[in-house]
């Protein structure tokens, strides 16, 4: 009986090792820690579809996905993009010109300054000025 207890207990430590070892292991299994290597450059720009993830189109104030169907309004579309920008690029700050460049859009970009300014704070004037929280 006493044998039996103490290999138990043995089997125990064995376990608790393993299992420690697991949840370690599980740490490194964080979708941050998983993302490949990449950087502004070299990542295409435009806006993803919520759908199928192919790229969507920008033309007269909406977005289209010629892969799904799906429509989504400017707004709604750049403010998504804006949260990927943001999660990819923690040190990049959120400008008009970065955001536009980054949801490969045409034509003005006053759409974009505006829909900044409708989310976000704008610190500093002109060219310099970027958005906050
Ligand atoms: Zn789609």
């Amino acid at each position: 009986m006493k044998k039996l207890n103490n290999q138990r207990s043995h089997i125990g430590v064995k376990e608790k090792r393993i299992a420690e070892q697991l949840l370690g292991l599980h740490q490194h299994d964080n979708p941050h820690m998983r993302l490949p290597k990449y950087d502004y450059a070299g990542l295409r720009k435009g806006v993803v579809c919520t759908g199928c993830q192919s790229f969507m189109k920008h033309r007269s104030k909406k977005f289209f996905c010629s892969g799904c169907g799906i429509v989504e309004d400017t707004e709604t579309a750049v403010m998504r993009s804006v949260d990927e920008y943001r999660f990819l690029f923690p040190d990049r700050k959120v400008t008009t010109k970065g955001i536009y460049e980054w949801c490969g859009m045409q034509g003005s970009s006053q759409k974009v300054r505006q829909i900044l300014l409708n989310h976000f704070k704008r610190v500093g004037d002109g060219r310099s000025s970027y958005y906050v929280d």
